[in-house]
């Protein structure tokens, strides 16, 4: 016998979604658990991937038996027959794969209906109009889905009747007007296709089965796969759910609409969503009509208004989730059509975490685990500077938080030009449609005039977390001119505006925008998280400000302060530069002993605003040329001074060429005058500094002088950074501070280097403590970040307190690949042909760098047990490596800022599912 591959909503296994679908599934257990679900049956995932690899257009055999069968059990349920004149049951036919794929693949409603079944279906519901309603939207539909035919040769034969009825809403037609339309739609399917619509209601199903199935390999449906990484481990091909229709278009006793158990925008736990009366559910997706927010049944259907509050506690209870469910209202008789968990922003699903384990409905763990780390990093976008006034051109709904500013573009495939340009934009239309899947992936916004908080364009951007403005209605589109009008303002493509999805309001131009707060129950749901992570995270940060911010995110400490990063600023850049520009070792000496008290300062600062988590200050890394002025600039320069030089005679006014003439020599400033004997000391200083820069010269400069090598070759540079770290910890420990300064050295490959640098600490420290009195608590330790350095991870941690591994370096010395280049070179063809998975310098490559860092953790310890190894690359901000580093028995983990959330919540995950 073959393998079953239909099933009733009775009989169905509510847990397999790889089988059923994550809807078919749904369906199953809703009617399993007593929910109101209309009587169909599952046509199987293994069907559609049979039906696909077979080389022939027919469904697998027996699929079609099966159907039969549950059709006649369907048929039962409901009294009604398939293809009966007297009695029509109608169906849905509709996808549904593991993974939620919302509006990525096709879906047919109404099948059923032909001429016969059509005046049975007026006979029984009395009502001409409904029938002849329901006829032009199957035709429509089928059309389009089944058939592949153009959405435009319905709508213009619409739009001729309407126009000629002199009606403007839908509403409005007449039940003679309905019929024209669906006879004028049998007429464009047969002119279309070469023969007339299909009659049969078994032909029409096995049509509409196949076309589902064939929509899973649909250029929509493999763009969303591609953009969420859904592989087929977790969803292969999409079920087909056939259900008995229920109507929300049967008077003004029926109605239709989705919702949510708590809102999805904030978290607030209360029924949330939509609904229309007498509709069908299209007309609330699509946005053709704005929906009535779901407040008011309570006033129109009292008793469904308390039917439907009963069905979100009752789905909330079994499903221990948020759910975003379907339901239709016939003739007073309330359905429940689909059930799933509710995709929402990251504050709504942190504020649902916390509050449903405070209710009891899910574990801590639980409440941890059901939200994604880099989602978290949404809740720190910025949103509009209260500070700020300014007028709103209009005011739509608050669909999906944040704000955002960007250039507008009327369609998708323009967004996606423009964003390749790298310009940042804003994707208005009247509605979106799943085909423009693409526009929302390269926008940095969505602004809509037309549907509701959960039409396409609002659910579609709340779970990419983007935001959202929809049903605008105050600005009216015209994609054809491509502007956009408000009353008399006229909005141009290209034109700069901001949306704010928080508040629904739509601004002309770029709003300032400020950070977002941190919210109360982020800080709980961390709190948590920090409770059973192992791996502590910590944050790179450079300046005062930075920790300030780090701190406020939770970060445990600094892993990684660049001290370069303190040498380019305006007032320090100048003494770095005569810094480099000296000849003798006295003379430098002599710029340092400048840059020290300056450092002293910074590091006081770091260390107080940490005060008492750890500091760990990296010392001087990057090549020194990098803080000159590159070759062709002064090149450029010294032409220009030149050519000055030829006409300048005696004394003479110079605005304009003063910022050249001032160089690196503050007191060379003479406003506005200018000798020729200064253009002359300009030229000579500028041609010095380009020998230099010559000198300085490297091919290879990332694997040149930099790191240790220039500690080792100018060791005063180090010795005034290792001064101003112990001076400045001298003076945080006279305030009685407790502090805990590391110092660490980049690119160390051998232990000789470490042990001159640590002699250069020793020696310092001494003398320090000398006028202290007591020992100075301070820990000294290496970048790992060299293949060598791995390798020799035994006789390194002899020397070190602690390991820090720099995966940005490790992974371009691992790979041979340039940090600089590679990605924009060849790694992206790498990973379009499959050659490479990911990108090693964002995905921690455990194969290759990730050996080298389990041998040197390993080498490392057997010589210091209490080793303490951190990361501090790019990749210490990224989930799928946090979990390598807690797997590979890492201590910490350092990110940047906007990663630390992210970051305490993988590490969480991380020791959960160990
Ligand atoms: C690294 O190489 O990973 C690192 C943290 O150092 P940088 O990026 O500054 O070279
Ligand atoms: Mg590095």
């Amino acid at each position: 016998m073959s393998k079953k591959m239909v099933f009733s909503f009775k009989e169905g296994d509510g847990k397999n979604k790889h089988l059923l679908g994550g809807k078919g599934a749904n369906l199953c257990e809703m009617t399993q658990i007593g929910l109101n679900v209309p009587p169909g049956f599952v046509i199987s995932t293994e069907a559609c991937l049979a039906y696909l690899d077979s080389d022939t257009d027919e469904l697998p055999e027996g699929v079609m038996d099966e159907v039969h069968e549950q059709m006649k059990q369907v048929e039962q349920a409901t009294g009604k027959g398939f293809g009966d004149a007297e009695n029509p049951l109608l169906v849905s036919v509709r996808s549904g794969s593991a993974m939620s794929m919302p509006g990525m693949m096709d879906t047919i409603l109404n099948l059923g209906l032909n001429a016969r079944t059509l005046k049975g279906e007026i006979k029984q519901t009395g009502d001409e109009r409904f029938g002849y309603d329901s006829y032009r939207r199957f035709i429509q539909l089928f059309g389009k889905v089944a058939l592949g035919i153009a959405d435009e040769l319905f709508d213009e034969e619409f739009n001729k009747v309407k126009e000629s009825a002199h009606v403007t809403e839908d509403v409005g037609l007449s039940a003679d007007n309905l019929r024209d339309i669906s006879e004028r739609f049998l007429a464009v399917v047969e002119k279309a296709t070469g023969r007339p619509f299909p009659e049969d209601p078994y032909e029409q199903l096995e049509i509409a089965v196949k076309a589902v199935f064939r929509s899973w390999m649909g250029k929509r449906a493999v763009d969303y796969r591609r953009e969420f990484n859904i592989t087929p481990d977790m969803a292969n091909g999409t079920a087909v759910n056939v259900c008995t229709m229920v109507f929300g278009n049967r008077g003004d006793d029926s109605a239709t609409g989705v919702a949510f158990t708590r809102n999805p925008a904030t978290g607030e736990n209360k029924l949330y969503g939509e609904y229309l009366v007498n509709a069908q559910g299209e007309d609330v997706v699509a946005g053709i009509r704005t929906p009535k927010p779901i407040d008011r049944l309570a006033d129109e259907m009292p008793q469904m208004a308390k039917e439907i509050e009963e069905l979100r506690q009752k789905l909330e209870a079994h499903y221990h989730e948020v759910q975003d469910f379907e339901f239709t209202i016939e003739r007073g008789v309330l359905y429940c059509l689909q059930t799933r968990n509710g995709k929402m922003n990251a504050a709504a699903m942190v504020r649902t975490s916390v509050e449903m384990e405070k209710e009891g409905l899910i574990s801590r763990d639980q409440a941890l685990l059901r939200i994604a780390p880099d989602d978290l990093e949404q809740m720190l976008y910025p949103r509009i500077d209260p500070n700020v006034r300014v007028t709103p051109l209009a005011q739509g709904l608050p669909a999906s938080p944040g704000a955002a500013s960007g250039h507008v573009v009327f369609d998708a495939d323009r967004a996606e030009a423009e964003a390749k340009k790298g310009r940042t934009v804003i994707l208005m239309r009247e509605e979106t449609k799943p085909e423009d899947i693409h526009g929302f992936f390269a926008s940095k916004g969505i602004l809509t005039s037309r549907g509701g908080k959960t039409s396409h364009a609002a659910v579609v951007a709340r779970g990419m977390g983007k935001p959202c403005v929809a049903g605008a209605e105050g600005i009216s589109v015209d994609v054809q001119l491509r502007e956009a009008f408000v009353g008399d303002t006229v909005i141009r493509e290209g034109d700069l505006v901001t949306i704010d999805g928080t508040s629904g309001k739509v601004y002309l131009g770029a709003v300032p925008t400020v950070e977002a707060d941190f919210s109360a129950e982020l800080n709980i749901l961390l709190g948590w998280a920090d409770e059973v992570a192992r791996l502590s995270v910590m944050a790179n940060a450079d300046t005062a400000l930075d920790a300030d911010r780090a701190l406020k995110y939770g970060a445990k400490g600094i892993g990684l302060c660049r001290t370069e990063r303190m040498f380019n600023t305006t007032d320090r850049l100048p003494v770095v530069i005569e810094m480099i520009m000296a000849e003798t070792t006295e003379h430098r000496k002599h710029s340092l002993n400048k840059l020290l008290p300056m450092q002293r300062q910074d590091f006081q600062e770091l260390f107080e605003t940490m005060a008492p988590y750890p500091v760990t200050i990296r010392l001087l890394d990057p090549p020194i040329h990098e803080f000159l002025p590159s070759e062709q600039q002064l090149k450029d320069d010294l032409a220009y001074l030149q050519q000055l030089r030829d006409s300048v005679r005696g004394l003479e006014v110079l605005s304009g060429t003063m910022s050249l003439l001032q160089t690196e020599n503050e007191e060379f400033f003479m406003p506005q005058m200018v000798e020729s004997r200064q253009v002359e000391e300009a030229i000579i200083k500028k041609e010095t500094m380009l020998k230099k820069v010559k000198a300085l010269y490297e091919t290879n400069p990332m694997l040149g002088h930099r790191g240790v090598r220039l500690g080792i070759t100018f060791p005063e540079i180090y010795e005034m950074q290792i001064r101003a770290i112990l001076e400045a910890a001298v003076e945080c420990d006279k305030k009685g501070l407790e502090i805990h300064p590391k110092i660490k050295v980049p690119q160390v490959c051998t232990a000789q280097e470490l042990l001159y640098v640590k002699e250069i600490v020793d020696r310092v420290s001494a003398e320090l403590e000398e006028g202290l009195g007591h020992k100075l608590e301070f820990q000294f330790g290496t970048m790992i970040e060299v293949v060598r350095a791995c390798m020799r991870a035994d006789s390194l941690a002899k020397q070190a307190n602690f390991f820090s591994f720099g995966t940005n370096d490790l992974t371009q010395a691992t790979f041979s690949f340039s940090r600089e280049d590679a990605e924009n070179k060849f790694l992206p063809l790498y990973n379009e042909r499959g050659i490479l998975q990911n990108n090693p310098f964002d995905v921690l490559d455990e194969k290759g760098v990730g050996k080298l860092m389990e041998l040197a953790v390993k080498w490392g310890r057997e010589r210091r047990p209490d080793l303490l190894v951190g990361i501090c690359g790019e990749h210490g901000g990224h989930p799928r490596s946090i979990h390598f580093c807690h797997r590979i028995g890492l201590d910490y983990v350092s990110c940047s800022a906007p990663r630390i959330p992210v970051a305490r919540l993988a590490a969480a995950h991380a020791a959960l599912m160990e």
